[in-house]
C-alpha cells in the first residue's frame, strides 16, 4: 500500500503538541495577523499611519483588505509558490499521461472486491490499530528488507523532524478521519523509490524517495507522496491488508512474517487511485499545487517506458532508475494511469480553490524547511 505497499514512527506527545500549536499559527490568515499587529502597537501607542475614521468613512471590510489570492498561508509575495489559476499550464499531456488500461491494472483490480469486503467486515477501534501499529514497529528493524536499514541514525536526524512536521499538517487538516492514530514516520535506508503505510499511522519513507536522482524534485511531490499514505491509512487499507495476510498465513504465523509478506502483497488498483485521488485532495487542501502529483506520474511513466528493453540491457544510474519505475509499477497501478487521474483530481481542486496561489516548494525541500512553516 504504498509506493508500492505502503505502510508502516514516532511524534512524541510533547512534539506532536508543539507541532499542532505551531501549525495552528501557520494558519492565521494574513487578516488575523494584521489585525493582532494593530492590537499590539495601539496597546503600545505606536502612532497610526492612517488618519482616524471619520463617522461617514465606511468601515474597512476584511474582504476588502484580504483579496482571495492572500488567505491561507502562501502570501502574495511568496517564493517557489504558483497562482492557483496557473498551476497546471505545465501539466503533462502526453503519452505518459492517460487513463489508457493497462493488462496489469485489470489483474490487480480483481482482489478489489474482497479487500472492500474485508474492510468493512473486520473493523477494528483506533486503540487496537494503534497497538498493532506499535507491534509491527517492534519487529520491523529486525525483518527482511528492513533489517540493518531501518531508522538509521544518520537518516533519522537528517529526515524525521522534517517528514513529520509535513504529515502533522495534512493529519491536521479538517475533515481527515485519523481514528485518534498518531502518525509516526520511519526512515528506511534504501535508494529505490517508495514509500509504505502500515496499521496504526505508521509510515515508512525510503531514502532514495528523497534524495538521488530518483528523488521528489519539490515539497509539493513529497506532499503528493505523504498525502497518498496518509490517505491509506485514513481508509484503513493498511489494515484490510494485515487482515487479509494473517488469514492467509493462519494463526501460527508471527508479526514478522505478517510484515513480509504484506510487503510484496499489491493493493488493487481502485485503492491505489482511491489513495491518490484523496492524497491529491488534501495536499491541495493544505495549500501545495495539487499538479505536482501528475508532474511526479509523468515522469515515473517515462522512466518505466525507458525501461523497455530491460534495465540490464539499461546498465548503469539508468538501468537503476528503470528498476525503480518498475518496481513502483508492480505493485502499483502503472504511472501513466495515476498521472492522468491524480491530472483529473487537481483540476477538480484547482476550480473549487479557495486560496489564489499554490506552493510548490523546491528550495524548501533542499534545506528541509516545512513551506507552511517557512514559507518565504
Ligand atoms: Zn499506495
Amino acid at each position: 500500500m504504498s509506493f508500492r505497499v505502503d505502510r508502516a514512527g514516532w511524534i512524541a506527545g510533547a512534539a506532536l503538541l508543539a507541532g499542532t500549536a505551531l501549525i495552528g499559527a501557520a494558519l492565521l490568515s494574513p487578516d488575523d495577523e494584521g489585525s493582532e499587529r494593530s492590537r499590539a502597537d495601539s496597546s503600545r501607542g505606536a502612532p497610526s499611519s492612517s488618519t482616524p475614521p471619520s463617522p461617514s468613512a465606511p468601515p474597512a471590510s476584511r474582504a476588502s483588505t484580504s483579496p482571495p489570492s492572500s488567505r491561507g498561508w502562501v502570501g502574495d509575495d511568496a517564493t517557489d509558490a504558483v497562482d492557483v489559476s496557473r498551476a497546471g499550464l505545465e501539466a503533462p499531456n502526453d503519452a505518459g499521461c492517460t487513463d489508457a488500461p493497462d493488462l496489469m491494472g485489470v489483474a490487480k483490480s480483481v482482489g478489489g472486491g474482497f479487500e472492500s469486503y474485508l474492510r468493512e467486515a473486520t473493523a477494528i477501534s483506533g486503540e487496537e490499530e494503534s497497538e498493532l501499529g506499535r507491534r509491527l514497529e517492534r519487529v520491523a528493524p529486525r525483518t527482511g528488507p528492513f533489517r540493518g536499514r531501518w531508522d538509521l541514525a544518520d537518516d533519522v536526524a537528517t529526515y524525521r523532524d522534517y517528514l513529520t512536521r509535513l504529515v502533522e499538517r495534512l493529519v491536521a487538516l479538517e475533515g481527515v478521519n485519523t481514528r485518534g492514530l498518531r502518525f509516526r514516520v520511519h526512515l528506511v535506508r534504501n535508494e529505490t523509490f517508495n514509500a509504505m503505510a502500515f496499521p496504526g499511522g505508521v509510515l515508512a519513507v525510503h531514502t532514495g524517495l528523497l534524495s538521488g536522482p530518483r528523488a521528489v524534485r519539490s515539497e509539493a511531490e513529497l506532499m503528493a507522496v505523504l498525502g497518498h499514505e496518509v490517505a491509506h491509512v485514513e481508509r484503513r487499507h493498511p489494515v484490510a491488508t494485515y487482515q487479509y495476510v494473517r488469514a492467509l498465513l493462519g494463526p501460527g504465523a508471527d508479526d514478522a512474517a505478517v510484515l513480509v509478506r504484506m510487503m510484496t502483497l499489491p493493493l488493487s488498483s481502485e485503492l491505489e487511485h482511491e489513495a491518490d485521488e484523496r492524497g491529491t485532495t488534501l495536499m491541495a487542501a493544505a495549500q501545495y499545487d495539487a499538479f505536482a502529483a501528475s508532474r511526479l506520474w509523468s515522469r515515473m511513466a517515462a522512466q518505466a517506458s525507458g525501461g523497455r528493453h530491460g534495465p540490464e540491457a539499461v546498465g548503469g544510474l539508468l538501468g537503476s532508475v528503470v528498476a525503480t519505475a518498475r518496481r513502483v509499477v508492480e505493485t502499483h497501478p502503472a504511472p501513466h494511469r495515476r498521472c492522468a487521474r491524480t491530472l483529473e483530481v487537481a483540476r477538480r481542486c484547482q476550480r473549487e480553490a479557495q486560496v489564489g496561489r499554490w506552493y510548490r516548494g523546491e528550495r524548501n525541500l533542499s534545506e528541509r524547511r516545512p513551506g507552511h512553516l517557512h514559507p518565504y
